[in-house]
Parts: structure tokens; C-alpha cells; sequence
């Protein structure tokens, strides 16, 4: 049995279409707007970092970070939801502070620990100053990972935390944020908390284990990531705290907003197309060729677009680039990252102008045209939480080949040929040969325009939409509330 109405704020670094650098902002933007459809009173809080226009100011007040008093002005905004009642809006909630985020980057600086013990102590305050007490508090990834701990200090400080709950979701086990143990003393709390069980981690602190290990559920983005991260392989150091959780660690795959990434009705790409007719492909991968320089060819387009960082396969992908560049192929890329891939792509393009082509940098607009404009879209992921490029993919009719890993094996299934059911080409072993081999698999059908059609169509079709995954948010929140002795455990 589902209640429903919970008041929820959702607690994330960035948040489309304010700020993005991956797919933990486009889940922090579409997912509220599901809730709030969904009948919930749900809002969302993240920093304000340089730039971002929002409303004015709502309320301000003083964080204390360790020594340091900082002030946090809370500014407003909206996330628009549409559905077909008409058009509602999702709270949003900037914390401004000029030291700590009014910042050239969102990330990556030297007092990373400092900017996020702020947030995390700015993100209860503000809920005390607005007067705004959550049912549940879904703290995103490591940057808000103290405040499943906080809640808890707070909790015997006044009443009003006590029944609140906290759902702790994993994005990417890989970004933890580990500090030297005086980050306890920024963020005001005892050392007593620096202990294995607690939240050290080989002589840091670490936010994510924090969030893993003070918070009343934890959930990652899909089942099969879920099950990899209690491995040695994936576990990234956590395995053995996440075994501990064991059942109580769950797996929710990644919707995508329907609304934003249609095919039908995109304004990004160059002409509107939809599954019933998929030949609109064709007029957005001549655009897009034109627009890259690359020549007008029917012959199959591969597509990638990705942060260009070890996590992606671009080892596996760049290996086997010359020989996948003899096939009748053309090959586009955008991306950014780490130098040496920027630099390896950009030449890698530069040496066959006739079939490759790579833009460096992060351009949404370009991405759309990528998935609309490709045939084929490259995931060769070393591991992969849920990706939504795939997602994305297959929404605009680019087939996946993609790795079988993680959220990868929840989302694409495996074409196979006797039954012709599928929506991608998944492959093994992390190595150049199994990459090669599954795109030519993708190959082969594309040689039978009939076949390549239906998988298209297949693609399409698969239903990444919020709804689902939404409901089983909020049934998690209900099992939360179930652990503060607030609710009925869900079926
Ligand atoms: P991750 O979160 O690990 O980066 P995901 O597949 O979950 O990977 O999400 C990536 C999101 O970021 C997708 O929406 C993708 O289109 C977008 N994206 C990645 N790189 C770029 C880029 N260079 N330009 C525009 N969008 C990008």
C-alpha cells in the first residue's frame, strides 16, 4: 500500500538544467518533477554556484564551519513539470555562499571537504529557518552524505529531526570524497565518529561512507550495480560496509524525463521524428554530418558521447578505433575530461577526416543531435552505476553497444538473432576484440535495412519513462519512515 503526499527534499551537487556535469543532474531534475506528479510535496536544494540565475532572496542565516562563521543566503526557484493537467513546479532552493561556491568550476578544488561540510550544514539549517520539516531527506552521492549523520546529532538536540528520515542514494561509488579527520571539526561533530564503524576510511573521512552508514535506507541505480559494489572488483574499498547492508541495499534503474528527451518534439536536433516514423533519423544524420564536415554517407554512423575519464572504456575504445575506422563506418565523438583522452580523440579525428570526427567540450545541444543523428551508440563502459546515455540512445533510435555491466545489463537487452528481440549489442570482456565484436554484430543487421528497422522500432519503444522507477522511490521513502516507526512497510 503506497501512501502518498510525503514531503521530500531532495539534497544533490548539481541539478539540470542549472548545473551539470553528469547524469546525477538530469536523475536531481526528473525525478522531483515524477514525485511531484505523483502527488508529493517534494523539493529540491543544491548549491549555488557562480552564474546560475535564480529568484531572489528567501531567507539567510549563519553556518557554522568549524571555526568559521559563514553566512548562507537560500534563493529561490522552479523546476517546471508538465503533464497533462497542465503545468506544475518543483521548489528549488540555491544556497549561496560567495567563499565557499562563487567558483570558476563546481568541483575539484582544494578545500573540496570545507565547500560540502557547508552544504551539508546549510541544507539542515535551512529546513529549520523556512520551518520546512521533510518526511524524508534524499541526500544524493558523497556531497550530502553528512547530513544523514547530522540529522541524527540534531535529532537529540530537538524533537523536530527525530521522526525525520534519511534515503541515501549512490550514483558513483567511485567519487567518495575522503578527507583528513579535521573535517569531523568542520562539521561539528565529535570524534568519536572516527572509528571503522564509523566513518573512517583508511585514515580519512569519508562523506560516502557516511551516508552509507548513517542513513536510514541506501539504494544504488540499478539491481546489478547494487550486487557489484559488494564485490572487491566494484566495491571501490566499501564492499565489506555495503555487504553489511546486504538486502537492505537497493537497486532503482534511472528514468529519463519524456518530456525533455523526445524525438518528437526535441527543439535541439534538426528534424522531429518518432518510432512510427523512424526515416527522420536519416535527415538528422545528413545535418549532423554537414555540420561536423563529415562526408553525406547511408552508411552506418557510430555515436559516443561521454565525460572522457577511465570509468567510460575509452582504453578499449581508442584500441580498437583504427580497425572499427575500416569498416564502412563513420564515427563522431564528443566528450570531456581527462587531457590524454581529449588529446587521443582529437587526433584520432584529425588523422581520418573522412570517417571520424570528435568535439571536445560539453554542448547539450550537440549531444541531442549526436543520439538523433547516429545509428549506433558506443557504451563500452569499464563499470556503469545506471548511464542515461543509453537510455537517451535508445529513446532517439541509436542502438546500444554497450558492456555488459551494471546498469547497462538492466537497461539493454541483447539482441539475438533466431528470436529478433532485443534493443542492443552487449559484449564481455572489457577488451578492444569483444567491443569490435559486438559492433559487428551491429553491423551485420544493419546490412538488413527490414531487421535493423524492428530493432529500432524495439528500441524506441522500451518505456524509460520516470513513472515506474518513481513509485519505487517512494516506496522506499516509505520503508525509511517504516524504520522511524512512521509507516507501514511497503509490500
Ligand atoms: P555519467 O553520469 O557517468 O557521466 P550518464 O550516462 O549517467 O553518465 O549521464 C551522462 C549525461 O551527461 C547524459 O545526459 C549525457 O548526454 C550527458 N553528457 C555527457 N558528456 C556530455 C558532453 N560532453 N556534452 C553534453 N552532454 C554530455
Amino acid at each position: 500500500m503506497l501512501d502518498t503526499g510525503l514531503k521530500i527534499l531532495l539534497v544533490a551537487s548539481e541539478v539540470a538544467p542549472f548545473a551539470k556535469t553528469g547524469g546525477l543532474a538530469d536523475v536531481a531534475g526528473s525525478l522531483p518533477k515524477a514525485l511531484l506528479l505523483q502527488g508529493n510535496d517534494v523539493r529540491v536544494v543544491l548549491p549555488r554556484y557562480r552564474g546560475t540565475a535564480t529568484g531572489g532572496p528567501l531567507a539567510d542565516f549563519p553556518v557554522q564551519v568549524g571555526d568559521r562563521r559563514a553566512t548562507c543566503i537560500v534563493r529561490g526557484g522552479e523546476i517546471e513539470a508538465k503533464s497533462e493537467e497542465g503545468k506544475r513546479y518543483v521548489p528549488v532552493y540555491f544556497l549561496d555562499n560567495y567563499h565557499y561556491f562563487d567558483r570558476d568550476r563546481y568541483y575539484m578544488y582544494w578545500d573540496e571537504g570545507e565547500r560540502f561540510s557547508f552544504f551539508d550544514l546549510a541544507c539542515l539549517g535551512m529546513c529549520e529557518v523556512l520551518g520546512f520539516v521533510p518526511d524524508v531527506v534524499h541526500c544524493n552521492d558523497w556531497q550530502a552524505g553528512f547530513i544523514p549523520l547530522l540529522m541524527r546529532e540534531r535529532a537529540q538536540l530537538s524533537s523536530g529531526w527525530g521522526s525525520v528520515a534519511s534515503c541515501f542514494t549512490i550514483h558513483n561509488l567511485q567519487y567518495q570524497g575522503r578527507f583528513p579527520p579535521s573535517v569531523l571539526g568542520l562539521l561539528g561533530l565529535s570524534q568519536e565518529y572516527f572509528t571503522p564503524d564509523g566513518v573512517e576510511f583508511f585514515g580519512d573521512v569519508s562523506f560516502m561512507k557516511a551516508g552509507i552508514v548513517y542513513s536510514d535506507v541506501v539504494n544504488t541505480v540499478s539491481g546489478t550495480y547494487a550486487r557489484e559494489i559488494q564485490t572487491s572488483e566494484f566495491g571501490q574499498g566499501l564492499d565489506g560496509v555495503l555487504r553489511r547492508k546486504g538486502q537492505d541495499l537497493y537497486g532503482i534503474v534511472n528514468g529519463i524525463n519524456y518530456h525533455e528527451f523526445n524525438p518528437g518534439s526535441d527543439p535541439r536536433i534538426f528534424a522531429p521524428y518518432d518510432s512510427s516514423r523512424p526515416e527522420g533519423k536519416k535527415e538528422n544524420k545528413n545535418a549532423l554530418q554537414r555540420e561536423l564536415g563529415l562526408p553525406l554517407s547511408e552508411g552506418p554512423l557510430l555515436g559516443v558521447v561521454s565525460r572522457l575519464v577511465d570509468q567510460k572504456g575509452l582504453d578499449i575504445l581508442f584500441e580498437a578505433a583504427p580497425e572499427m575506422l575500416e569498416r564502412p563506418v563513420q564515427f563522431v565523438l564528443l566528450g570531456t575530461g581527462d587531457r590524454h583522452y581529449e588529446e587521443a580523440f582529437a587526433g584520432l579525428a584529425a588523422a581520418h577526416r573522412d570517417t571520424a570526427a570528435a568535439v571536445i567540450g560539453f554542448n547539450g545541444a550537440l549531444a541531442q543531435k549526436i543520439y538523433a543523428g547516429s545509428d549506433i551508440f558506443l557504451m563500452p563502459s569499464r563499470f556503469e552505476p545506471c548511464g542515461l546515455a543509453q537510455l537517451i540512445a535508445m529513446r532517439y533510435g541509436s542502438v546500444p553497444v554497450a558492456r555488459r555491466t551494471g546498469g547497462l545489463v538492466d537497461t539493454v537487452m541483447d539482441y539475438d538473432v533466431a528470436t529478433g528481440t532485443g534493443t542492443g549489442f552487449l559484449f564481455e570482456d572489457y577488451s578492444a576484440e569483444a567491443l569490435l565484436g559486438a559492433i559487428d554484430r551491429a553491423l551485420s543487421l544493419y546490412r538488413d535495412p527490414g531487421a535493423w528497422r524492428r530493432l529500432v522500432r524495439q528500441a524506441m519503444e522500451r518505456d524509460f519513462s520516470w513513472n515506474t522507477s518513481a513509485a519505487l522511490y517512494t516506496e522506499l521513502y516509505i520503508e525509511a519512515l517504516a524504520r522511524k516507526g512512521r509507516a507501514q512497510r511497503p509490500a
